[in-house]
């Protein structure tokens, strides 16, 4: 195929958008007094609005982390605001659509559907494996967006680059590759293809592995001409101070690799305790920070553990999950009191019988 031309592929609208200009990035130089953006002259900072040199500032720090060329990294409220970003910038309300893997995360679906775009939901293999010949049939010249999730949430696996680089070369728009679980993937990020396809974007977040879930920050690497849009159409302060300087303190100390070896060790455990418990059937592979567990009354097994105080996903109304709950790996503490809990279950399910 040619090499796609990403800029065609915007929205005209976003393309020849006139951007809103904020007080501050009008100015440049020394901070005085600040008379321009009819903000509280009281207050201990935060009467000022988010400060571009602080954004700035994380986003240096977080293109260094993640070995990323200046420009090409956009900073989100949470990878959601992402999500959200692709469809208003790639994709025509009521005209185009965007194809996704099923079962994934649930965002790509609610953001098609808040921007009046076709979901083209394309089924897993049964075992989870990814389709790609089916993805691409099932796209057409009004395909704008490819979703991807590797690891996939819920079903914790991932997809072999071969095949990412199959939809690459042959969807006719953007791909866009969730790698929300990648810091806990034997694969790793396959953000070098950046370099390769600039119909790639890749998503990232300190939610998952960096622990900061509640700051909401998601990250989009993509291609500068992707980032300046994002820029554009964001709106004008979707950081607060408050989260990029909390971002700031926390990164060096956020001792990610340490980490996740616990949470992988931690994984280990549990699949061989879990395995153990006759009331679950299987527990599925992963590569990712969670579970997927069969069980023959997923809801039966929920309301014990809630009732416990424990409280796991069902995911039984997913397709191709089967009875299956979706278990995060808690802390050694948390893992424990689980592994008990399900112990004490499978004991009341016995005396039942
Ligand atoms: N992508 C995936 C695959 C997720 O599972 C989630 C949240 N569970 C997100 C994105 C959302 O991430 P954020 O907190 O950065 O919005």
């Amino acid at each position: 195929m040619e090499k796609i031309d990403i800029l065609r592929l915007m929205r005209d609208n976003i393309r020849s958008l006139d951007p809103y200009s904020t007080a501050r990035d009008e100015y440049q130089g020394e901070l005085g007094i600040l008379l321009d953006a009819n903000e509280s002259p009281y207050g201990e900072g935060l009467n000022r609005y988010p400060s571009t040199a602080l954004r700035s500032e994380l986003l240096g720090r977080l293109e260094a982390i993640k070995g990323i060329p200046s420009g090409a990294l956009f900073l989100g409220n949470g990878s959601d605001e992402c999500i959200d970003l692709c469809y208003r910038v790639f994709c025509r309300p009521g005209m185009d659509n965007a194809v996704m893997i099923s079962p994934s995360y649930g965002m790509y679906k609610v953001c098609a559907d808040v921007n009046d775009i076709e979901a083209r939901q394309v089924l897993l293999g049964e075992d989870f494996s990814i389709q790609t010949d089916d993805l691409l049939a099932a796209s057409d010249s009004n395909s704008r967006l490819l979703f991807i999730c590797s690891p996939n949430n819920p079903t914790a696996n991932s997809f072999p680059e071969s095949q990412i680089r199959t939809l690459l070369e042959n969807f006719p728009g953007m791909v866009v590759l969730d790698e929300a679980y990648a810091d806990f993937s034997a694969r790793g990020s396959l953000k070098k293809l950046l370099a390769e396809y600039p119909n790639l974007i890749i998503l990232q977040t300190l939610s998952k592995a960096w622990g900061m879930a509640g700051l909401r920050l998601g990250i989009a690497l993509a291609d500068p001409q992707v980032v300046t849009i994002f820029n554009r159409v964001r709106y004008p302060y979707n950081i607060g101070t408050d989260t990029l300087r909390l971002a700031l303190d926390l990164l060096p100390a956020a001792d990610l690799k340490a980490k996740v070896a616990e949470i992988l060790k931690e994984r280990g455990r549990m699949r061989e305790a879990l395995s153990k418990l006759p009331c679950l059937s299987e527990i599925l592979p992963s590569d990712a920070n969670f579970f997927l567990v069969r069980t023959a009354s997923p809801r039966k097994l929920y309301d014990f553990l809630l009732a416990r105080g424990i409280i796991v996903r069902d995911r039984s109304k997913s397709p191709l999950c089967g009875p299956a709950l979706r278990i995060t790996v808690g802390t050694p503490e948390e893992n424990d009191r689980l592994i008990k809990a399900i112990t004490e279950y499978d004991s009341v399910q016995s005396t039942i019988c």
